[in-house]
């Protein structure tokens, strides 16, 4: 199987009562190990690409070529797709062009009637190709490549206006923060994300910030129409833990310990053991 919109997992996802994981890959490794992992739990899954790690993947155009030729190589037969993570206006459109079959546009820090227009002509665009669009409304806490939110709580009447141009799904920030979470976090905002479901008739949710959340909240959340929940931080840190591990113990001075193939390898095992966790706990295990 190729790429596939997001819609139809996402979907499935939000009437079953379970999300599906997005992971977002920075190389070879990273998409190697999502999409095995994928295939090992018989789970659909999303692999999220800022465009920062587009731009340090060498572009848009090598990631989908990647990403296609890995689903080949390596028998992938759960539904993957390729979604691009708070993308720009420009952004949203260079996806497009170069075969991401799902896209963010994230439209968050314009006023909201510019978040308005835009999303309407991306939800136009994308429709007509068969492609899933996320939009969001209220920006996520912390800092992704470079913009950094205030954690803000989304507006729920905004939220309608954006749900109602028809898009996907809908990013709502609810208290979630990106990267790692302050020791003094107040948690989720439930009122707030009910109030939201309640009036976006059937859209399903997206929880950015998937690193930290305790596991109740993110149970919670999923009861209370989240259908997919962001995980990139996360994944960062355990790569980097388990590199560490292997160079302090010396490993990459022992035999070939240098070679890429073995100095990368502990790294990418903990990516997948994370993701197979992130999965179990979504719920999205044999739902492929
Ligand atoms: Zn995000």
């Amino acid at each position: 199987m190729g790429l596939v919109s997001a819609e139809g997992m996402l979907r499935k996802a939000y009437e079953n009562g379970y999300a599906v994981g997005q992971f977002n890959i920075n190389n070879l490794e990273w998409t190697k190990a999502v999409l095995n992992t994928a295939q090992e739990l018989n789970s659909p899954v999303i692999l999220g690409v800022s465009e920062g790690a587009a731009k340090y993947m060498t572009g848009y155009v090598t990631v989908t070529e990647m990403v296609k030729a890995m689903i080949k190589g390596l028998n992938i037969t759960v539904p993957v797709a390729l979604h691009l993570d708070h993308g720009s206006y420009e952004g949203a459109y260079k996806a497009i062009e170069a075969g991401f079959s799902s896209i963010m546009f994230d439209g968050s820090h314009y006023p909201i009637e510019e978040n308005i227009a835009k999303t309407k002509e991306l939800v136009e665009v994308t429709k007509k190709l068969g492609l899933s669009l996320e939009a969001e409304v209220g920006s996520i806490g912390g800092e992704e490549d470079g913009v950094v939110g205030a954690g803000e709580v989304a507006d729920p009447l905004e939220c309608k206006l954006i749900a109602d141009l028809g898009v996907t799904i809908l990013a709502a920030g609810i208290g979630n923060i990106h990267g790692k979470y302050p020791e003094n976090w107040k948690g989720l905002n439930f009122d707030v994300l009910t109030q939201i479901k309640n009036i976006t008739s059937g859209v399903p949710l997206v929880l950015h910030g998937g690193t930290g959340i305790p596991e109740e909240m993110i149970k919670k959340a999923i009861a209370l129409g989240v259908a997919k929940i962001n995980v990139n931080t996360e994944c960062q840190l355990v790569f980097a833990a388990a590199t560490r591990k292997y160079i302090e113990a010396g490993k990459d001075l022992q035999g070939k310990g240098f070679d890429p193939r073995k100095l990368l390898n502990p790294g990418y095992e903990a990516i997948k053991a994370s993701v197979k966790e992130k999965m179990q706990l979504f719920g999205s295990v044999n739902q492929a």
